[in-house]
């Protein structure tokens, strides 16, 4: 018997963070479609992707100089390795950072591995997918995309700090979405599952969260507004699956705290890649040693049998996936009489209805790809609408009400920091009727075109990894060939391109304003890591290349 296909939607791959580990999570997929008699259709990883091309990618990653490793991903962007099964993902807060932003509005990172850019929404078949790229700090939430190769410190922190831009074009869906991802969790989604057992795993997390400090607002405020069905997160490096129901106004319904498992030992520490009796006290694979992300290293694991790659995976069908109904082997009921105290107030959103009429969001956050960690799930996902038939089922589409925002909102340029701060004053009757205009010409130019497809546009542009090489002090702009394609389909301007002009005058800027001994510190995790850190802002190794 052929192995099962899911005809009316998908069965997707979740992945919490990525860091680098594709084999793993390829081989686990593969392990599962054996063991269940299955395809997986889509696998979807929440940020840490890790996308370095090279050595020099590594150079402007932002995470101390000794966690710095090179990964898997270059063997996918080589061409060593095909990806086995399409592959989508955000950025989170350890990225190939300069790889990400040539990709700003998306593309291909390798073949069948695809960015969703800064911020995007895509369809797969008709799944209509959704994601916002980095991790929420206020200080540079309002700033625009200025960022620009060779970064200074604080650049190579700020670049994966979520923008208000990009938050902005996301507010501007009316259409209803299925999935949405972000890499931290949205705000105040602690209260919607079983928070005590998550603080009993995660002890940190709790002052974090009694302060209102855990996760993302801006993320929290799309939640409530796009009302997706399924919203999935990485970054905290733990599973926790919460629902939001939409039908009571702002109401949190707080799940009932659930037996711990027997299985899950609380005192027994991740043993990471070499189970064996003698556990380090702490995890030495965490890489959650920055200044501005919190330390938390205990982690939600079991004993598990060390001969296990991926006893971390569930596999989880659409009916376990009910609001009401009791989910996979960790019980969680609804106990509509926990209400918890007020929520924080939620961050400034976009006017007009809400897209949807969907009454719940199903959370789901996964942990990083190491043995013995819930590191991904597979879910059965039905399409909403029949598959046209000039669709294919797996086929990667651009989504025309995204393409319109993007067209709109592409007249206001990203990197400038007056526009930034202006957008957010343009009125929004004026915003959704400059929208609905776009939409017209995307759906005569590109949908009546049968332009939507997204091309097979993949090209090596940064040279792919060769074991021994030297790194750069920092990687070169490259100017991605899919973004200039993607601009001239829609026929807008290119306002991400660094131009060799604009690197050099920054090269000449780092020589003559080198960065203060604060930004150095801001930009490599307090100097912790030591080792190479530093990377190539000093003038004489900065201008060596020409
Ligand atoms: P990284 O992104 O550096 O790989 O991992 C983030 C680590 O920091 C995870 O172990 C996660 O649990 C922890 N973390 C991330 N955000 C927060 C937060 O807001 N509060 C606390 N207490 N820990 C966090
Ligand atoms: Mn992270």
């Amino acid at each position: 018997m052929p192995p099962q296909r899911n005809e009316q939607g998908l069965r997707v791959a979740v992945e919490g963070c990525g860091h680098g580990q594709l084999h793993v999570i390829y081989d686990a997929i593969q392990k599962a479609q054996e063991e269940n008699d299955f395809m997986v259709d889509l696998l979807i990883v929440c940020g840490d992707f890790q996308a370095m091309r090279n050595l020099t990618d590594l150079e402007v990653m932002s995470c101390p100089a000794k966690y710095r490793e090179i990964g898997d991903f270059h063997e996918y962007y080589s061409g060593k390795r095909v990806a086995p099964v399409l592959t989508l993902f955000i950025g989170g807060n350890h990225e190939a950072s300069s790889h990400g932003a040539e990709l700003f509005h998306g593309g291909w990172a390798a073949p069948n591995i695809y960015y969703l850019g800064a911020a995007g929404v895509v369809q797969v078949g008709n799944l209509r997918i959704g994601g916002l790229s980095g991790i929420y700090k206020s200080h540079d939430y309002s700033k625009p995309h200025n960022e620009r190769l060779p970064y200074y410190p604080n650049e190579i922190k700020s670049i994966y700090h979520v923008r208000s831009y990009d938050v902005f074009k996301l507010h501007q869906i009316q259409e209803p979405v299925d999935v949405m991802l972000s890499h931290d969790w949205p705000a105040n989604i602690e209260h919607y599952g079983d928070k005590h057992r998550l603080f009993r795993f995660k002890p940190h997390f709790r002052s974090d969260s009694e302060k209102g400090e855990l996760g993302n607002p801006p993320a929290e405020g799309l939640l409530k507004r796009i009302k997706p069905k399924y919203w999935f997160s990485g970054h905290m490096h733990c599973k926790f699956e919460a629902i939001v129901r939409h039908d009571g106004e702002g109401k949190q319904v707080e799940m009932k705290p659930a037996a711990v498992p027997a299985a899950r030992n609380l005192d027994e520490l991740d043993l990471g890649l070499e189970s064996s009796a003698t556990a380090p006290s702490k995890n030495p694979d965490e890489l959650d040693l920055e200044l501005d992300d919190a330390v938390e290293n205990t982690a939600p694991v079991a004993l598990k049998n060390p001969d296990e790659i991926d006893v971390g995976l569930d596999v989880v069908t659409e009916s376990e996936l009910q609001p009401t109904a009791a989910s996979n082997s960790e019980e969680i009921v609804l106990g509509m009489e926990d209400i918890p105290e007020t929520a924080p107030p939620l961050p400034p959103t976009q006017d007009g209805p809400s897209p949807t009429t969907n009454t719940a969001t199903r959370f789901l956050a996964l942990d990083k790809a190491l043995p013995n960690r819930d590191f991904l799930q597979i879910l059965n996902i039905p399409f909403s609408r029949p598959l046209p038939d000039n669709r294919s089922r797996t086929g990667l589409y651009y989504d025309s009400e995204f393409l319109a925002i993007t067209r709109f909102m592409n007249a206001y340029p990203g990197n400038n920091a007056d526009v930034v701060n202006s957008i957010k004053d343009l009125p929004p009757p004026d915003v959704a009727a400059g929208i609905a205009k776009e939409r017209e010409w995307v759906e005569a130019n590109i949908v009546a075109q049968g332009k939507l497809q997204i091309p097979q546009n993949f090209e090596i542009t940064a040279p792919p990894y060769r074991p021994g090489e030297k790194p750069e002090p920092q990687p070169r702009p490259y100017i991605s060939p899919q973004t200039r394609a993607f601009c001239e389909l829609l026929q807008m301007q290119d306002w991400v391109a660094q131009s060799e002009e604009e690197w050099e005058t920054k090269k000449e800027r780092l020589r003559t304003h080198p960065p203060t001994r604060f930004e150095g510190r801001g930009g490599f995790g307090g100097g912790r890591g030591g080792g190479r850190g530093g990377g190539g802002w000093r003038g004489g190794r900065g201008g060596r290349r020409g």
